[in-house]
């Protein structure tokens, strides 16, 4: 069965229904492309044919570009990639200026009208084959999304979308649409100029029928002579003003490592300057450009494959659906409010117990608060906010837990309590019922030996705040079993999240990476690196906070709590002495970290950053010889990515995707490089042991290269090749 499919009505509308059979959501792929193309070639030169309808037999329209096609392009190519690319994107500008054109002369005489009615969700390639339309007409479905998202992959629309968005909308308009990526429901797209037409869903195709019909001028306002183009051309003081404010905030926005943004801007600035068809070439040229960098190739692989694999249950054990219909949230703390939000809008019934009801009863309020600003943002509804209440069930009685399939433990982080807790919840729930904990530093195992069946206790360790943080670090102790892996994968499928599993170690995976990245931010400030060159060269090497920031943020005393339990726990081997000297002494200062309006940076008292403390000069004097930019990059890079080789050393990671994945999402790991291991593919094993033994030797052991990457450096070998997606990591 072909994806696209033709159905020539008697009234002479032939209506052409995007279909693939096996998918929930259409994606174009190589085949179906050629189908669309015969289909178009048919209708065009069939008299009886007065026009087409291109819609989708399902209740979205489509979700893009299959993006295994671009990295199969490049892989198939040979030695000459950048061709192959190139030309798989004229073949795509090809086809759909054949739909745009419809037959019609130079003189723009003739032609048949082509209108797309989209029934939902149109993103991507999705809304580019209908911006090539001459009409479009969307459902009023508002939960419908309608964008050109390419951007937040790292690349950017390269089907004409670019170029024709700009052309219907002027380069400021279509500015937040192409470089944010931003997706609108159907009625603000019509508002923002994207769609044409907002209808009732069961009058959709009758309407685009009719506007077929009713014999409309067709041509584009780049077809005609004397177009344009709105907001101004580059070249006219109000183009002039909007490309300089544009190139200032992408350069600003994106500190120069995210290729796709600037590639963008250089295709619409230089195609705007040109006809239209050597405007799509440019776009083509620049499209390619793009895809020829390895940060794009990397970030697709990681935030576009991988992330839909793993959320797919790439790792999950095959055992039937474990889907989660009553879940028990222990602790209505910060972290039980969020988890309670999210399983409740996931249409699960949750139980929600603290100590106390007006304890358990905040917790709950967090999701009214949530709601309501829902509600006043015009994302839900009064009725929709009293369903997801109705499904939290805030209370001190344990015996409310009968009947969960899953608890998820959030108390203090405190095994004493943890252990109570444990042991008072599994005396309510059946043998069935999976024991998670969201503990972020106390060992699984060890929590298990509080619980009946340790095969059935498992870590789910989020991240906050919960509704934002899209990761969720599944952990599993010594003895967990299959079945709390695949209901743990299941739950997270559910409340829309990307896991990843790892064995149990000290920190998992996330935090033990993250907590050497501050460390290394705090040690530079005590050699004296300036602080404001600690923060900056960690963002333009793209991190998202610089170190000095992100405690800050996370607070000065866990920090602090987090260095005393570690040095217990290791002893001598405990390393991070310098460190503690600055977090300590700050803590004593009273300086917590902007929850106290004060920390290595200085806050206003609405709490918003003024600036670096200046206070901190008094104490660690700023040396008078500061370091390379580069080389506090490579530190603050290095300590990172060391600690993931040597999770994938100690069998934590069991598979280097969700090394990157997780990176990324859980800490915001350079987006741009795909996450740590694809950042050391990129820059070559060899290269990256050899630069971090000479940090080593400035710097101290904690940058001597693992085993692990020596190994690999020696012979030459790539994390992705050696460890194809998949195979267990060893
Ligand atoms: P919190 O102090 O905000 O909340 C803990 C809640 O548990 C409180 O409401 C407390 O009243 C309740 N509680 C304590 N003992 C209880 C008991 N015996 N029975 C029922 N309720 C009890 O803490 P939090 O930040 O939400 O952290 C909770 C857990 O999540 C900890 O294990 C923490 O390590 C982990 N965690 C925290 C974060 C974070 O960023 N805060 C991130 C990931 C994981």
């Amino acid at each position: 069965m072909n994806d696209f499919t033709m159905n020539k009505g008697a009234d002479g509308v032939a209506v052409i229904t995007w279909d693939v059979r096996d998918k929930s959501m259409n994606v174009m792929t190589r085949a179906s492309m050629l189908v669309l193309d015969g289909l178009i070639d048919d209708a065009l030169a069939d008299d009886a044919v007065k026009g087409v309808v291109i819609t989708s037999g399902k209740d979205t329209f489509a979700g893009g570009m299959d993006l295994n096609v671009l990295a199969s392009i490049r892989e198939e190519a040979g030695d000459d990639p950048a061709r192959a690319l190139f030309e798989f994107t004229m073949g795509g500008h090809h086809m759909l200026r054949k739909i745009e054109r419809a037959g019609m002369d130079d003189k723009n005489k003739g032609g048949k009208p082509i209108a797309a009615a989209l029934p939902g969700t149109a993103l991507g390639i999705g809304l580019e084959l209908p911006l090539a339309c001459h009409r479009i007409f969307a459902a009023d479905n508002p939960k419908a999304k309608i964008g050109l998202p390419e951007i937040m992959v790292g690349i950017f629309p390269g089907a004409g979308g670019t170029t024709r968005l700009v052309r219907k909308m002027g380069a400021m308009a279509a500015s937040p649409l192409l470089l944010e990526g931003r997706l609108n429901d159907p009625k603000k797209a019509k508002m923002a100029g994207v769609v044409d037409e907002v209808v009732a869903p069961d009058e959709l195709l009758d309407a685009a029928k009719a506007w077929v019909l009713s014999e409309p001028a067709i041509v584009k306002p780049w077809d005609e002579k004397g177009y344009k183009m709105p907001g101004g051309a580059p070249y006219h003081p109000a183009g002039f003003m909007t490309f300089v404010g544009a190139s200032a905030m992408v350069n600003g926005k994106t500190k120069g490592v995210y290729p796709a943004a600037k590639a963008l801007l250089s295709a619409v600035y230089e195609g705007a300057l040109v006809p239209f068809d050597t405007a799509l070439k440019i776009e083509a040229r620049w499209f390619t450009h793009v895809l020829m960098n390895p940060s794009s190739s990397a970030m697709i692989r990681s935030l576009f494959i991988n992330k839909e694999a793993l959320e797919k249950g790439a790792v999950r054990p095959d055992l039937e659906d474990q889907t989660v219909r009553k879940v028990g949230v222990i602790g209505a703390g910060m972290m039980g409010a969020g988890i309670a939000l999210v399983s409740a809008l996931a249409g699960i019934e949750v139980v929600l117990i603290d100590n106390t009801q007006e304890a358990a009863d905040k917790g709950k309020a967090y999701t009214t608060a949530y709601m309501d600003k829902g509600i006043s943002r015009k994302k839900a509804t009064p009725e929709k906010k009293e369903q997801v209440l109705a499904l939290i069930n805030a209370t001190t009685g344990y015996a409310a837990l009968a009947g969960c399939d899953l608890i998820v433990e959030a108390v203090f982080e405190d095994p004493g309590v943890k252990a109570e807790v444990t042991a008072k919840v599994q005396a309510v729930t059946g043998p069935d019922c999976i024991f998670a904990t969201n503990t972020s530093t106390l060992p699984i195992s060890q929590l298990a030996k509080a619980a009946g069946d340790p095969e059935k206790f498992i870590g789910i360790h989020f991240f906050s705040p919960v509704d934002k943080m899209m990761l969720v670090e599944v952990i599993k102790g010594q003895k967990t079993g299959d079945l709390a892996v695949a209901k743990a994968l299941d739950y997270v499928r559910q409340i829309r999240k990307t896991p990843i599993v790892v064995n149990d170690a000290r920190f998992f995976y996330a935090n033990r990476c993250i907590i050497p990245y501050i460390n290394e931010g705090i040690r530079m400030v005590k050699e004296g690196v300036a602080p404001a060159l600690v923060e900056n060269a960690a963002k333009l090497v793209g991190m998202p906070l610089g170190p000095l920031q992100l405690v800050d943020e996370t607070s000065i005393d866990l920090g602090v709590k987090i260095a005393k339990a570690t040095k217990v726990a290791m002893g001598d081997a405990y390393p991070d002495g310098a460190v503690d000297e600055v977090l300590f002494w700050m803590a004593e200062e009273g300086r917590l970290g902007r929850k106290a309006k004060a920390g290595f940076y200085a806050y206003d008292e609405k709490g918003k950053r003024s600036g670096l403390w200046e206070g901190l000069a008094g104490k660690y004097t700023v040396a008078e010889t500061q370091p390379d930019v580069t080389e506090v990059q490579h530190r603050l890079l290095f300590v990172q990515v060391l600690e993931a080789v040597r999770a994938v050393e100690e069998d934590v990671l069991m598979d280097i995707r969700e090394g990157d994945v997780g990176a990324i999402l859980g800490w915001g790991f350079a987006p741009w490089s795909g996450g740590p291991f694809s950042w050391l593919d990129m820059v070559g094993t060899p290269w990256a042991a050899e630069a971090t033994n000479l940090l080593a030797e400035q710097h101290g052991e904690r940058f001597r290269a693992p085993a692990l990457l020596e190994e690999m450096a020696a012979k030459g070998q790539s994390f992705y090749g050696r460890f194809r997606p998949g195979a267990k990591a060893a």
